[in-house]
């Protein structure tokens, strides 16, 4: 199951996004947000293998957390049965995909298991931080990389499963991926896994409400 956020809260083509203030995240905002002394929040970025429970674990914790802001990706990919434009992503065409990035209007976006195109869109996540919410971005390796770049205060959290035969089992259960889109999905997961290094803090979902409680605890809500 995707995680899901308010649809109105993240409407791409509404108040998400101003495509007439282009900028580096955490430029002019973050500045007013110090000068005021407000309680300007970090952001949490969350990483892991395909099936290791990521969706469930980010669903539990805004359960529980209603005031995060869970970003919503934009994504070339279709939706699958059951995801909502505006909730689980926003579903779009690689051409309007493009002009996202031509505008400057997404933080990072990276080209997914090879296949498709998913995106962070800038403004929102820099409106939340800024209103003094906790916001959380759940994206792969290669968007980990550019958001440490350009955020470098940010909180990068890595989820990992309690084994390799473990995640493999998880995967062939869950029963909507292809052999061959599952087999791809696999090599992701072992590059991903070998850069668990790279992140502030690894959490292995054996048990979700446990790593649900690690997460919060990290991010400061507990
Ligand atoms: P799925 O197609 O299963 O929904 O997602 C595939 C992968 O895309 C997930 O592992 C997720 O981490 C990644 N992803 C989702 N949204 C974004 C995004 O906005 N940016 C990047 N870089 N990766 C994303």
């Amino acid at each position: 199951m995707e995680p899901m956020n308010e649809p109105n809260q993240n409407d791409l083509n509404g108040a998400g996004i101003d495509p007439a203030a282009p900028g580096q995240p955490g430029s002019s905002t973050a500045a007013r947000g110090a000068e005021s002394g407000s309680a300007r929040q970090r952001l949490t970025v969350v990483a892991g293998p395909t099936a290791v429970g990521k969706g469930t674990v980010v669903s539990r914790l805004l359960e529980r957390y209603p005031q995060i802001y869970l970003s919503v990706s934009a994504t070339t990919r279709s939706p699958r049965p059951g995801e909502i434009d505006g909730q689980h992503y926003h579903f779009m065409s690689p051409e309007r995909f493009q002009e996202l990035i031509d505008k400057d209007q997404l933080l990072e976006w990276a080209t997914v298991h090879g296949v498709h195109n998913y995106g962070t869109p800038r403004e929102p996540i820099e409106r939340a931080l800024a209103e003094g919410r906790p916001a959380l971005l759940e994206i792969d390796l290669a968007g980990v990389r550019l958001v440490k770049q350009k955020m470098p205060d940010a909180r990068f959290i890595f989820i990992e499963p309690p084994s390799w035969d473990e995640l493999v089992s998880r995967l062939r259960g869950r029963g909507s991926e292809t052999e061959e889109e599952m087999a791809r999905r696999l090599e992701t997961a072992r590059v991903e896994l070998k850069a668990a290094g790279e992140f502030d803090h690894v959490l292995i979902n054996d048990e979700v409400e446990r790593t649900v409680d690690e997460l919060a605890s990290l991010m400061g809500l507990s």
